[in-house]
C-alpha cells in the first residue's frame, strides 16, 4: 500500500546524522537534523519545507548554510524547529554573510526555538529585510505537538546532553488509501481530486478507536469535486480504506540518565520506526557519561520498553569504526531482552 512518508538516512553510521523524509506524491520533504547534507540533491533540497534540528553541535547543523543557498529565491518559506538556542544560531549563520542584494527575494526563514514541553518562540529572518530577526513572541506547545499539519502532526521532547537536545517524532494519524475495485464500480476514475478528497477528510475528520470517521465539527457539510460532478463527502467514504499512520522517531546526543531514559520510553511509545543514536558500547559507559551520549544497551532498553519497531543506529563513536557490528549486537540483544551485564 502506498505511503506517506519515504525516508532515507544521508550518511553512514559514521557521517553526521541526517534523514530526509519525501512526503508522497507531494512535492514536499522534511529533513531531520542538519549536518553533513552533501548528498542531498539540489532539486531534493528545494522541496524540503521542515527542518527538525535536534542541538547546534557542529555535525548536526553545518548544513545550514547549503540549505539556504539551494533554496534563496524561493517562494515558500522554509520552518526550522530546534532548541532553545537556535534563534540565535540562525542569526549568527545569517550574520556571518553579506545581504545586500537579496531585498526581491521572497524567501523567510520562521524559527522555533523549543523552550520547554509548554512554549516556544517565534522569529522571522526575512530576504526583503536583509534578513535581520524580527521577533514574534512565544507560541504555546499542547501535548507535545510543535507542528500540527493536515497531513501529520510533528511532535517534540526537551532532553539533556549537557545542553538542551531535543527528540522529534513525526507521525501520520492515519493513513488512506483507495479502494480501487469501488472506484470502477461507481465509474470514477484515479485524478488530482482524490488527493484534494484525502487531504479534505484528514483536515476534517478525526479517526476514532471503533475506526468510524467523525467529524471534528459536527455541523460541518462538506462536498467533493468529482469527475461525475459535485457531491456530499460521506457518500465517498466506502472508497477510503483507513489504517494506522506510520510514527517516525529521531533522537540524537543524550546523556544517559533515568530521567532522560523515562521521558524517551514514553515519548517513542509504538514507534514504527526510530533513528537513534548509539555513541558507545555500554561497556564504556564511563565515557558515555562524561560525553552525554546513550550506549547501544540502553538504546536498546529504552526500544524494547517503548514496543518500537524497527531501529536505526545512525550516530556512532569512531571509536568503533573497525567493528560497528558490535554496536548493532549490542543494540538487538538488549532489546531483546538478552543482554545481562
Ligand atoms: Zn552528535
Ligand atoms: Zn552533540
Amino acid at each position: 500500500m502506498a505511503k506517506l512518508f519515504h525516508y532515507r538516512a544521508i550518511n553512514n553510521a559514521f557521517g553526521d546524522p541526517c534523514i530526509l523524509i519525501q512526503l508522497s506524491r507531494l512535492k514536499r520533504a522534511l529533513l531531520l537534523d542538519l549536518g553533513d547534507i552533501r548528498r542531498i540533491s539540489f532539486s531534493e533540497i528545494l522541496k524540503i519545507s521542515d527542518i527538525f534540528v535536534t542541538h547546534t553541535h557542529i555535525d548536526h547543523f553545518i548544513g545550514f548554510d547549503q540549505v539556504i543557498r539551494a533554496i534563496l529565491r524561493r517562494q515558500e518559506p522554509i520552518r526550522i524547529f530546534g532548541p532553545e538556542n537556535i534563534i540565535e544560531a540562525v542569526e549568527g549563520k545569517l550574520r556571518g554573510y553579506t545581504w545586500n542584494l537579496v531585498e526581491d527575494y521572497p524567501l523567510k526563514i520562521e524559527t522555533y526555538g523549543i523552550k520547554n514541553n509548554k512554549e516556544m518562540s517565534f522569529a522571522v529572518f526575512s530576504a526583503s529585510k536583509g534578513f535581520k530577526k524580527e521577533e514574534k513572541g512565544i507560541i504555546g506547545i499542547k501535548n507535545n505537538i510543535i507542528l500540527n499539519d493536515s497531513l501529520f502532526k510533528v511532535k517534540a521532547t526537551v532532553l539533556s546532553h549537557g545542553i538542551p537536545v531535543i527528540a522529534y517524532s513525526i507521525q501520520e494519524e492515519y493513513h488512506i488509501n483507495i479502494n480501487k475495485v469501488e472506484l470502477e464500480k461507481r465509474g470514477l476514475q484515479i485524478g488530482p481530486w482524490l488527493g484534494e478528497l484525502k487531504k479534505l477528510v484528514k483536515t476534517h475528520y478525526k479517526f476514532d478507536p471503533h475506526k468510524i470517521l467523525k467529524p471534528k465539527n459536527k455541523n460541518l457539510k462538506l462536498t467533493v469535486d468529482t469527475p461525475r460532478g459535485t457531491i456530499p463527502i460521506e457518500e465517498v467514504f466506502p472508497l477510503l480504506i483507513i489504517t494506522k499512520g506510520e510514527k517516525i522517531s529521531y533522537v540524537m546526543d543524550v546523556a544517559p540518565k533515568e530521567e532522560n531514559i523515562k521521558k524517551l520510553i514514553n515519548f517513542l511509545r509504538h514507534s514504527d520506526i526510530l533513528f537513534c543514536e548509539a555513541y558507545f558500547l555500554h561497556k564504556d559507559i564511563d565515557r558515555a557519561l562524561q560525553r552525554n551520549h546513550l550506549t547501544a544497551k540502553i538504546v536498546g532498553e529504552i526500544a524494547r520498553k517503548a514496543k518500537v519497531r524497527e531501529v536505526k543506529i545512525l550516530h556512532i563513536s569512531p571509536k568503533y569504526i573497525e567493528n560497528p557490528q558490535e554496536v548493532y549486537k549490542e543494540v538487538e540483544r538488549s532489546r531483546q531482552g538478552i543482554l545481562h551485564q
